[in-house]
């Protein structure tokens, strides 16, 4: 029996998923691990497990992609034909939305996060999903105008198989990143979840068959980076692997794949985003958005406007705001919709807690929090919103990606010293600015090295809108049609016409 804060029910339908046992899905059935291996999901808001979940190893991956390869070759592309596929993913995102509130409680459960913000995921993977439905019939190729004698065209194709890995902080919303433009454009999918949350993956493959997809179009795998992952990026059969997730396995996928079958690769990785505040901003608009954009998802997106830098004249000011609304987020179980819920794991709390104590070694100031929260909460993963005051870039806690709720703020005297200051890193994923000076904005967003700068906003996403990182926070862009070139390879064909 699951344990619910008092007052709190599941749908009929979340508690059903959660009794039976859990099984991988490969070639559209349900089947057991092959070597027998079981792991724990837990729940981050008290510890408990709430399903046991098989341990893929690369005997089951390599049946997976021989699946995929299967339904590839016989099943999916080119059988399928474009509108057919469009129908299927708008059937799968209606499914999606019939089954909402049951997506809901199971990220909730799985990752910690409060209810309502996981409303926000499963709606946005919906509309993922929907946007792509739209591009499966409007990939096309070009004719290119050469020697007269000639006829050249290209052909836009799927890649064939490719495996799909994930994170934990966007369970269902990142599975949605990569699976909608993967199938739009034909491919057939190997997913593999992070272990701590593979709970949706699995549900949404309930929904996948009975949107009467093709077996094998899609295949899940839940198990940990190893063995799961890493037969992923190992494996000889695999066109390509999409990753999000951290800097440090990015590497590794890529080194696996050069020296497996030199699979394509992207990457969404980590980040530790300048958010950059003028005196001259709305100040009002401002304070809203850095509580969020510090904290949001109890700090655990790549995106996060880590790193904030206030103009001089407004510093003390604003640091007394954000000290104050920090400390009125509540915090607690997901499934009582608090602000902030736990982090996702024990791991995570302690690595957490180990920059919060670097940080204060390395001579930082600490403004408020820092601490795990106790009382009722002593069982599960939380921590307090926290807030470092700094003026020296070079420290750990400025330049490491922490991934909790940890804001590191300092202040600047001029523009060209927060430009140089927001480039200050290795990673290159987001940045954003707040003036009403639009030459100053504009500007900025020309000399700021990352993939995404927000002007006066934060967080603003659309699956129209291409979103990957610079420098060591990606390859590739994920979204909009960007995606399409992720999942497609050109072929051109020549015609002699003599
Ligand atoms: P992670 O440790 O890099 O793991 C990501 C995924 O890779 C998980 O499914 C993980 O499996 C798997 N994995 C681990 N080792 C592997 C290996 N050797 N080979 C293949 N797969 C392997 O990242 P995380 O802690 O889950 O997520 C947080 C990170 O993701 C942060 O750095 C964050 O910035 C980044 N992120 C980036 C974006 C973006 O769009 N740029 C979006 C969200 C998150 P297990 O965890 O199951 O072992
Ligand atoms: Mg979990």
């Amino acid at each position: 029996m699951i344990q619910l804060p008092a007052g709190v029910q599941l749908q009929e339908k979340t508690l059903a998923f959660l009794a039976k046992p859990q099984q991988l899905f490969i070639g559209g059935d349900w089947v057991d691990p092959k070597e027998g291996q079981y792991f724990s999901s837990l729940n981050p808001a008290n510890g408990e497990t709430i399903a046991e979940v098989p341990l893929a190893t690369a005997l089951d991956v390599n049946q997976a992609v021989a699946a995929a390869r299967k339904a590839f070759q016989s099943q999916w592309y080119p059988k399928v034909n474009p509108a057919t596929r469009s129908q299927l993913i708008h059937k799968l995102a209606d499914l999606m939305q019939r089954d909402l509130q049951v997506f809901m409680e199971l990220e909730t459960l799985d990752n910690g996060k409060p209810l309502n913000k996981a409303k926000y995921d499963v709606l946005g993977a919906i509309n993922h999903f929907r946007y792509y439905a739209g591009w499966a019939t409007k990939i096309e190729g070009s004719t290119i105008p050469v020697d007269g004698s000639k006829l050249v065209y290209t052909l836009r194709e799927p890649l064939g198989v490719v495996g799909l890995i994930v994170p934990w902080n966007f369970p269902l919303m990142m599975a949605a990143w990569k699976l909608a433009p993967a199938l739009a454009c034909g491919n057939c999918c190997v997913l593999k979840p992070a272990e701590q949350t593979p709970l949706t993956a699995l549900y949404l493959c309930k929904l996948i068959q009975e949107a009467g997809f093709p077996e094998g179009v899609v295949n899940v795998v839940t198990g940990p980076g190893l063995p799961t992952g890493e037969a992923i990026t190992q494996q000889m059969d695999i066109d390509k692997v999409s990753f999000t997730g951290s800097t440090v396995v990015g590497r590794k996928i890529m080194s696996a794949a050069a020296n497996s079958n030199l699979k394509k690769v992207s990457l969404e990785l980590g980040g530790k985003s300048p958010n950059v505040i003028f005196a001259d901003a709305d100040l009002k608009a401002v304070s809203q958005s850095a509580l969020w954009s510090s904290f949001y998802n109890t700090g655990q997106e790549c995106t996060l406007g880590s790193r904030l830098y206030v103009e001089r004249p407004i510093y003390d000011e604003f640091l007394v705001k954000l000290k104050e609304q920090a400390e009125q987020l509540s915090i607690g179980n997901g499934l009582n919709n608090p602000d902030l819920g736990p982090v996702v794991s024990q791991k995570q709390l302690d690595r957490v807690l180990h920059y919060i104590e670097l940080g204060q070694k390395e001579g930082a100031e600490l403004i408020t929090g820092g601490e795990r929260c106790g009382g009722d909460l002593d069982e599960g993963y939380f921590l307090s919103p926290t807030i470092f005051g700094h003026s020296n870039d070079d420290l750990q806690i400025v330049q490491e990606e922490i991934f909790g709720p940890v804001v590191v703020v300092s202040a600047f005297d001029e523009s060209e010293e927060a430009i140089r200051r927001a480039n200050n890193t290795r990673y290159g994923l987001a940045a954003a600015v707040w003036t009403k000076d639009i030459s100053k904005a504009h500007r900025f967003a020309q000399a700021t090295q990352a993939g995404t700068v927000w002007i006066n906003g934060y967080d603003l996403f659309d699956p129209a809108v291409p979103f990957g990182g610079h420098k060591e926070s990606g390859i590739g862009a994920e979204m909009g049609k960007s995606a399409i070139d992720l999942y497609t390879q050109e072929k051109s064909v020549w015609v002699n016409l003599t």
